[in-house]
């Protein structure tokens, strides 16, 4: 189990984004889509802790899997 504010980074694949827009709708600050494709862009890989939940629950929303979230970099601490 992992503490929500906890730090966290993050990364996308757009080869697996579909473009359903629900990491965007639910963490505007951390994700966007492109105009063209409608894929996802990652605004912040390293979102301040206030935006942590909501993009900890796009991971999760994301219907192909196409986030990721890694352990911070052991460098960081
Ligand atoms: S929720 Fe997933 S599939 Fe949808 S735009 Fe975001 S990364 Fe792409």
């Amino acid at each position: 189990m992992s503490d929500p504010r906890e730090p966290l980074r993050l990364r996308v694949d757009r080869d697996r984004c579909a473009g359903a827009g629900m990491c965007a709708l639910t963490a505007p600050a951390v994700f966007d889509q492109d105009d063209d494709e409608g894929l996802v862009m990652l605004l912040n890989p390293a979102p301040a802790p206030e935006h942590r939940p909501a993009a900890r629950m796009a991971v999760g929303l994301c219907p192909a899997g196409a986030i990721a979230l890694d352990a911070p970099d052991s460098t960081d601490l």
